[in-house]
């Protein structure tokens, strides 16, 4: 493992269980102190769970630290960390300034304290102007703004997002992305994020950590997991359009069968006609003029999106291939091309999904 300079969270065979369902199966995970780690998965995988037990809103199994503390037993006002929603939990009532101030209120805290905190959140949120507004004359974008100001104030060791930006239009999605992104480059705290959007994930994060059925399946830079995953889950779930994941043969002596053609690689330890899986992202496929190590395809349509455009093709035993072309000429549903991609750029899995090259 690598070396850690110092350990914002750790979590050491953490469980938990609805009755008899257990939801997140002994979780060890060592986060960085002020890195972003992105927790990203499918609906239902544990996100928000695990997300829940650090902040100890759930009593939880195995041990918690932050900071070199341990906090298992701890409430969640004692554990240093604040978190946002994605449905706001803005009190309605209140201004903008009192939802900011509330918590620090409830503490004691004194005035003159309140009014710094508050006013140099709103300065990094850039809400100054609304502090005088409800929550109910805010948009929605302003309205998460406020929810993470009401985090920025309590100056906590650890942020804990859980989907703060699933509530809001895809274009704003994108400018609050930037946001935190920016907030955390000026806070410098460790933030943990959660989201099923692999695009949040792989632009946030400096650690993504994916989850699938309560269970880590793979942790690593954007880079890391993008470029070699560990499975074919985290093949198909991390990159959109997603990997092309094809079924194929192994014929031993360096040959994979795919659909009607062949390809060469290098695979160890396989019996020749065992089933394998040949991931290729639609960005590493090439159009050639024909084979060897070319699969011959027909191409169904064509999406245009200006920089890019999407072919859908479908190989000779009806498999599915989309190829991600940056340029050249168009080529006309119906037509008849070869497909490969550089030797380097294929993943190949085993019939359980595992990589094996
Ligand atoms: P995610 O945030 O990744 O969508 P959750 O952590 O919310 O997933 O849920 C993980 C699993 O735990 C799901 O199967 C969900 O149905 C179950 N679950 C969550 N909360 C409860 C609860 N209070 N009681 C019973 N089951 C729950
Ligand atoms: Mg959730």
């Amino acid at each position: 493992m690598r070396e850690l300079d110092r350990i914002g969270v750790a979590l050491n065979g953490v469980r938990k269980s609805y009755g008899a369902l257990q939801v997140v199966h002994g979780i060890d995970l060592t986060i960085r102190d002020g890195d972003f780690v992105v927790f990203v998965g499918p609906s239902g995988c544990g996100k928000s769970t695990l997300l829940r037990m650090i902040a100890g809103l759930e009593v939880t199994d195995g041990e918690i630290a932050i900071k070199g503390r341990d906090v298992t037993d701890l409430d969640p006002s004692e554990r240093g960390i604040a978190m946002v929603f994605q449905s706001y939990a803005l009190y309605p009532h209140m201004s903008v300034r009192d939802n900011l101030a509330f918590g620090l209120k409830m503490a004691r805290t004194d005035r003159a304290e309140i009014e710094r905190r508050v006013g140099q959140a709103a300065e990094i949120l850039k809400i100054a102007h609304l502090l005088d507004r409800r929550p109910g004359q805010l948009s929605g974008g302003q309205r998460q703004r406020v929810a993470i100001g009401r985090a920025i104030v309590r100056e906590p060791d650890v942020f804990l997002f859980d989907e703060p930006l699933s509530n809001l239009d895809a274009e704003l999605r994108v400018s609050m992305r930037v946001e935190i992104a920016r907030l955390h480059r000026e806070l410098g705290n460790t933030m943990i994020y959660v989201t099923h959007d692999q695009t949040e994930a792989m632009t946030l994060a400096d650690q993504i950590v994916i989850l699938r059925d309560g269970r880590v399946e793979q942790t690593g830079t954007p880079r890391d997991v993008y470029a070699n995953p560990v499975n074919t889950f985290v093949a198909g779930f991390i990159g959109s359009p997603r990997m092309n994941l094809l079924d194929a043969e192994w014929r031993g002596s360096g040959k994979v069968r795919l659909a009607d053609g062949e390809i060469g690689a290098c695979l160890d330890s396989l019996q020749a006609g065992e089933r394998i899986v040949v991931g290729m992202r639609p960005e590493h496929i090439r159009i050639v003029a024909g084979g060897p190590d070319a699969v011959k395809a027909t191409v169904e349509f064509t999406e245009y999106l200006g920089g890019t455009r999407y072919l859908y093709c479908r190989l000779g035993d009806a498999q599915n291939v989309v190829v991600e072309l940056r340029e050249g000429d168009d080529i006309p549903s119906g037509s008849t091309v070869w497909l490969t991609a550089p030797s380097e750029r294929r993943r190949y899995f085993d019939s359980s999904g595992a990589r094996i090259g």
